[in-house]
């Protein structure tokens, strides 16, 4: 009932028609944090569907309150506005710590601020979690491996990283913090996941976070010149986020407690990339240009997901046209709308 009067007032989104709703005891207080940002908005559709409370921590940095305001006023849902940065005391039964910018643009604008929320902030949420007694899930990312050696890559390599390079802010600040995470479940028996997430991609991307999908996809609905850095022989495999959704929430669930790959094994070019965009793109004029390369730009990187399909039984279904042509038609709905809210006069 009380699922049917969410779906009536329109604060839940219909996009998951399968989510199954728990039932009082199975039911949690869960703090996200980053749960403004892209991923995390979606986890946190997923939690509110199922009937979790959900406290989201955000401080706007690269996350909008547009993309959970369909939860405001919803008695399960909490908008903490802090930087993780400083300690936070909430009560909580689970964590998903996903605060950090991800989008290299982003993290590269500010690298002090990076590496402090992702050493800082992850000290703090592990404090949390050792103080409330929560399992923690730390959101890790492929970086780790830097531009790797071995190819795919499974989690039991160690990477290939330069600590002092403009990614380094990233790498390394999610290096320190999967070393804290097993620091803190040895010595002070914290419960830790750790998910290494691959290129995730979808609806609420922001349209100028620089990331490739977002990129190429805006430029080929505008028509405008496809920005490929480098000559295009680099490569990548896109997770579409829902995929990576159940991926986070099965290894929350898990008993599994290393570090597991999440992300879509199919790997492309980016010159291949920008071709399936402009192909997706119906009408689409836009020219491919390649352009200078990005320093330690990470040649190939495609996830080796044996330990997630074994231990998660976990697997990405979303096919990347599928992904790709939902997130076109989410970015073709944003532009409209930015160009209706452009024309207003105040
Ligand atoms: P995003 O930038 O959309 O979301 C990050 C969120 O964290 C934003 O809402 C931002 O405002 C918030 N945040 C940043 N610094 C903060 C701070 N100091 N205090 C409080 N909030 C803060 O990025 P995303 O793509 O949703 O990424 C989420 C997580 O997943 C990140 O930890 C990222 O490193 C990881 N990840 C993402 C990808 C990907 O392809 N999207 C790949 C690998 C790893
Ligand atoms: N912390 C927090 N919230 C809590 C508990 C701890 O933000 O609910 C912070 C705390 O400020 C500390 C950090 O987490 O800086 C690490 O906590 P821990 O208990 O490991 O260390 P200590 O308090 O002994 O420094
Ligand atoms: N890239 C590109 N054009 C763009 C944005 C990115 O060619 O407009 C390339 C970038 O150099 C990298 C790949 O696409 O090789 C993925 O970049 P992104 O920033 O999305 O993610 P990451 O480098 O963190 O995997």
């Amino acid at each position: 009932l009380e699922k049917k009067i969410a779906i009536l007032e329109g604060r839940v989104p219909q996009k998951y028609p399968d989510v199954k709703f728990l039932g009082y005891k199975e039911r949690k207080r869960i703090l996200v944090t980053g749960g403004a940002g892209f991923v995390g908005s979606h986890l946190v559709d997923i939690l509110m569907m199922q009937g979790h409370e959900v406290i989201v921590v955000d401080n706007f940095f690269t996350g909008r309150k547009r993309n959970v305001e369909h939860w405001f006023g919803h008695r399960n849902f909490e908008m903490i506005h802090h930087d993780i940065v400083n300690p936070l005391y909430v009560e909580a039964d689970e964590i998903y710590h996903l605060a950090s910018p991800a989008s290299p643009p982003h993290y590269m604008q500010n690298p002090v601020k990076t590496i402090k929320t992702n050493t800082l902030g992850t000290i703090n949420m592990l404090g949390l979690a050792r103080r409330v007694g929560a399992r923690i899930l730390i959101a890790s990312t492929s970086e780790v491996y830097g531009d790797p050696m071995v190819h795919p890559q499974p989690e039991s390599y160690w990477g290939h990283v330069n600590p002092i390079g403009p990614r380094a802010c990233y790498d390394e600040g999610k290096r320190v913090a999967e070393t804290l995470a097993y620091s803190y479940a040895k010595q002070e028996k914290v419960d830790v996941r750790v998910a290494r997430i691959f290129n995730t991609y979808g609806p609420r991307m922001h349209a100028s976070d620089g990331r490739v999908v977002s990129n190429f996809i805006m430029q080929a609905i505008q028509n405008l010149t496809i920005t490929v850095y480098g000559n295009g022989r680099q490569t990548r495999s896109f997770c579409y986020v829902s995929d990576l959704v159940d991926g986070l929430l099965a290894l929350m669930a898990s008993s599994y407690t290393l570090p597991v790959n999440i992300g879509n094994p199919v790997e492309h070019t980016i010159e291949e990339f920008a071709m399936i965009i402009k192909n997706l793109v119906p009408g689409c004029r836009s020219t491919v240009a390649t352009g200078a390369a990005v320093e330690d730009d990470p040649q190939r990187r495609r996830p080796d997901i044996a330990v997630a399909e074994a231990n998660l039984h976990w697997t990405p279904k979303v096919t990347l046209q599928e992904g790709l042509q939902r997130t076109i038609d989410y970015f073709k709905e944003e532009l409209s709308r930015t160009a209706f809210f452009n024309n207003q006069t105040y």
